[in-house]
């Protein structure tokens, strides 16, 4: 009767169906996707606010489809985070990460401190801080070129496993930003347990600076709550002039956005930098 009763519900809702079938197709595709190396990672660069140097660069996974088209994270991530394919991916995009990085320095480049963005489903495995120390060995890679870049909600599930795994993960040379800060609905509280080095300004803030006396608000708390507790800033989704020099005057300590640089493939990335370590 269960049984029927699905089908029923199936015949009666064709667009829920509908999209029943295009999660399982997608989900089909992201595992085939991996053995088929059709991700590719895209860098984006960060500069200070004061003087321009360059900061680091946050790593962006894209998704080169069957078709040939690009998927943005958004359309995969959450899927690849409740199917279990996560761990996988995240794997190989601090494996690709690092390779990237040896290239780059084997060129001759003056690379930045490279920005990861860590999924709850990894950062909740019971050896995450081990696991990271022990793939960047096997990789060759220093700790300290490397930062994790997580959210308020996965550091609130387990405050004391995560205070634990933070300092862990500081001792092994890794920094430690908290992105998109001020939209996790959590306590202040944790930030006095927690071993960070960065706050990224969520780019909801940013994009509203300008309009909103309420963001420009909670833009001014975050920066004067990084400066008293010693933590860097770092502006998300800068796009204008303006934006910029509003979140300087502010002292917001660096910025990342399309004003700089929009997120680039590889090579692209290279040729930035060597246009930018010339000029
Ligand atoms: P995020 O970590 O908050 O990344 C910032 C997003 O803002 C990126 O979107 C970036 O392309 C976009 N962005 C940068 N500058 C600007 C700007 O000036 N204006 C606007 N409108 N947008 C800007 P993207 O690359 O589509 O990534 C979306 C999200 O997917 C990321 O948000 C992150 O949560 C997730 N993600 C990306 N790569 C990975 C990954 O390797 N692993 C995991 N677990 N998540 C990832
Ligand atoms: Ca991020
Ligand atoms: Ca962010
Ligand atoms: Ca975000």
């Amino acid at each position: 009767a269960k049984e029927q009763g699905r089908n029923n519900f199936q015949f009666y809702a064709p667009e829920l169906n509908a999209s029943i079938l295009s999660r399982l197709k997608l989900e089909m595709e992201l595992r085939r996707a991996l053995d088929a190396g059709q991700f590719e990672l895209y860098y984006q660069p960060k500069l200070e606010m004061a003087d321009g140097r360059l900061n680091g660069a946050e790593v962006l996974i894209r998704w080169r489809n069957d078709a040939g088209q690009l998927v943005p994270p958004n359309r995969f991530i959450p899927v690849a985070e409740e199917c279990g394919l996560i761990g996988a991916i995240g794997d190989w995009v601090l494996a690709e990460t690092c390779r990237q990085h040896a290239a780059w320095r084997a060129a001759g480049l003056l690379v930045p401190v490279l920005a990861v963005n860590v999924s709850a489903r990894q950062f909740a495995q019971p050896e995450f801080a081990e696991n990271m120390g022990r793939m960047l060995a096997e990789l060759g890679t220093a700790p300290a070129a490397i930062e994790l870049e997580l959210t308020e909600s996965m550091l609130m599930a387990d405050v004391r496993r995560t205070a634990a795994t933070l300092e862990r993960l500081k001792e092994l040379g890794f920094s430690i930003a908290i992105d998109d800060f001020g939209t996790g609905f959590s306590s202040l509280n944790y930030l006095r347990h927690f071993r960070l080095d960065v706050l990224k300004i969520d780019q909801s803030f940013v994009r509203e600076l300008l309009q909103d006396r309420a963001a420009l608000a909670i833009v001014q708390s975050i920066i004067a709550l990084a400066r008293a507790l010693n933590l860097q800033t770092v502006a998300e989704g800068v796009e204008t002039e303006a934006q910029r020099a509003l979140l300087q005057e502010q002292g917001c300590g660096a910025m990342q956005g399309y004003l700089v640089a929009r997120p680039l493939p590889a090579s692209d990335f290279a040729a930035w930098l060597r246009a930018y370590n010339k000029g």
